[in-house]
């Protein structure tokens, strides 16, 4: 058993963890990042990411001051619209039901500009997210949903600079490392129980925040948290958010928190490997351009309003909604009207798709869906289509059917235009709700609501962020916003200990 020390270790190669190693080491402290993952494959679900970062902004003077080169030409076509603190709270607690922990959604948001700044001083660049949160409508682009920019190279190029920082900051960075079991003495935290090729090793610290992420790559504790049906969804990101850090902390007894049924899940490509891979075309699986479609399941019915809300604040939940359908599956069903409007990943390869020249024939190409249910689904469809209203996809245009038991609120153009695509999906899961919990300096509380000593964590095994659904975007802000607390608090500790 080998005794290295250090002030802070941080469990964790993501986005959260890299926050919080770069904030320690301003800090002052020595600190060491423990990647479960090796190097190839660093950077957890951040790395798999668009890199979107939902922030508070007012409009164009702030977006410059992330996007210098924003040029004449794009601030004319774009309009960015605002994005305040009072938008952004009455967001998330729409969203979560106002389930959300109030002090934890106030961190988040009043800290969220200033953390993009904070990531921009330590090496990552920010873009304007065209054609993904604002499309190109008419010349014009709105952006729409609450999130105007992403990191430059998207989640590999965000956790490669994060990466890059950490080295100029002097983290100590091991890959292969699996934090098995915190050490706990009477004054609090002194290390972590890891393993290495399977071996056992001590690593003492001051302080230690973790950062590894949640539990939706452990199939047995989907099914056993998310109930069934859960085994059966595809991961979306890395395999190796199994848990470790919340079991570890529930250990040594952290309080459990947030919503344990609860998990941000999209419709995801049927046939999608078990995991995302880093290496190969994992965005290909993206399957979020159903609010300009129907989707129906295996009856031919359709299950939820496709055009509720933009695609930001509805496309959390309707992975659940697919896996609670006959077989765990559906299809999506676009005409020639929205073609144009599908994102890139539909067109490439590895899509389950059928494309037809008639309604009946898309019918009988999606063999395991009820041809006459799904045909008398889109003639009562079409039949209730406010077809006066004009199609807008950046706003909510108010284009819906009329006396439907289930109308769609907004973009819903006709089903009648050939040629006809349908892409069948399944249910894939981004990451779990549930965690632990944390006051607003990071520390992990125990059942008495007592910070545990030396103890902190930030990402994804934070409950009581996220119930039901999520808006797009807020994942990667939480990360960097709580991570980057964290790791100054842990520093702070660490040397004063
Ligand atoms: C396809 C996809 C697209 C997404 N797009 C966006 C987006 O555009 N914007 C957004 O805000 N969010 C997005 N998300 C959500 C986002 O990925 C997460 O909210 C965020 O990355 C979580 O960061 P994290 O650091 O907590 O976890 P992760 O980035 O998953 O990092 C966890 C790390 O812990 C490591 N680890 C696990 N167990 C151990 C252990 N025992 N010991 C040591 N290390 C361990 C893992 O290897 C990993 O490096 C997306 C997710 C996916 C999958």
């Amino acid at each position: 058993m080998e005794n290295l020390a250090f002030d802070v270790v941080v469990v964790g190669g993501g986005n959260a963890a890299l926050c919080a190693a770069l904030a320690a080491a301003e800090k002052g402290a020595s600190v060491a990042l423990l990647e479960r993952a090796p190097e190839e494959k660093r950077g957890g679900n951040s790395r798999f990411t668009g890199g979107g970062f939902r922030m508070v902004h007012h409009g164009v003077q702030d977006i410059k001051r992330i996007v210098p080169d924003l040029s004449d030409a794009d601030i004319a076509r774009s309009d960015f619209g605002e994005y305040t603190a009072e938008n952004y709270l009455d967001d998330l607690g729409r969203i979560t039901q106002y389930y959300i922990d109030p002090d934890l959604a106030e961190t988040l948001v009043r800290n969220s500009t200033e953390t993009v700044h904070w990531l921009m001083g330590r090496g990552v660049k920010f873009l304007p997210n065209y054609g993904r949160q604002a499309y190109n409508h008419e010349g014009r682009f709105k952006f729409f949903g609450g999130v105007v920019i992403y990191a430059n190279g998207g989640g590999s190029g965000l956790v490669e600079s994060e990466y890059k920082a950490a080295a100029t900051h002097g983290v100590t960075v091991r890959y292969g490392v699996r934090a098995a079991a915190i050490l706990r003495g009477k004054g609090g935290v002194e290390g972590l129980r890891v393993l290495v090729d399977g071996a056992e090793e001590n690593i003492r610290a001051r302080a230690v925040v973790l950062a590894c992420g949640g539990f939706e790559s452990n199939r047995e504790w989907r099914s056993r948290y998310l109930g069934p049906g859960w085994d059966m969804a595809k991961v979306r990101g890395t395999r190796y958010n199994t848990g470790d850090g919340i079991r570890m902390a529930l250990d040594i007894g952290a309080q459990s928190y947030g919503q344990w049924s609860g998990a941000h899940a999209v419709a995801w490509e049927r046939y999608a490997n078990d995991f995302g891979d880093v290496d190969g075309q994992h965005s290909a699986g993206y399957r979020h351009s159903y609010p300009f479609g129907l989707m129906v399941n295996a009856n031919g019915e359709r299950f939820v309003d496709e055009g509720a809300d933009f695609r930001n604040y509805t496309y959390a939940k309707y992975g659940r909604a697919v896996l609670e359908q006959p077989g765990g599956y559906a299809w999506q069903i676009f005409d020639s009207q929205v073609l144009y409007l599908l994102r890139d990943e539909y067109k490439m390869r590895g899509a389950t798709k059928v494309r037809a020249d008639t309604l009946e024939e898309l019918a009988n190409k999606m063999q395991d869906v009820n041809p006459a249910g799904f045909l008398k689904t889109i003639r009562d469809y079409n039949a209730a289509v406010k077809r006066d209203v004009k199609f807008d996809p950046n706003v909510k245009d108010g284009k819906a059917t009329v006396g439907l038991a289930l109308d769609k609120m907004n973009w819903a153009n006709t089903i009648e235009k050939p040629p006809f695509e349908a892409y069948s999906v399944g249910c894939g899961i981004t990451f779990t709700f549930g965690g632990l919990k944390i006051d607003t300096c990071g520390h992990v509380l125990d059942i008495e609501d007592t910070p545990i000593p030396g103890l902190y964590a930030a990402g994804e095994l934070v409950g009581g962020l996220f119930y039901f659904n999520y808006p797009g975007s807020a994942g990667l802000m939480a990360g960097a916003v709580f991570g980057r607390i964290a790791g100054r608090e842990a520093g702070t500790f660490a040397q004063e200990r």
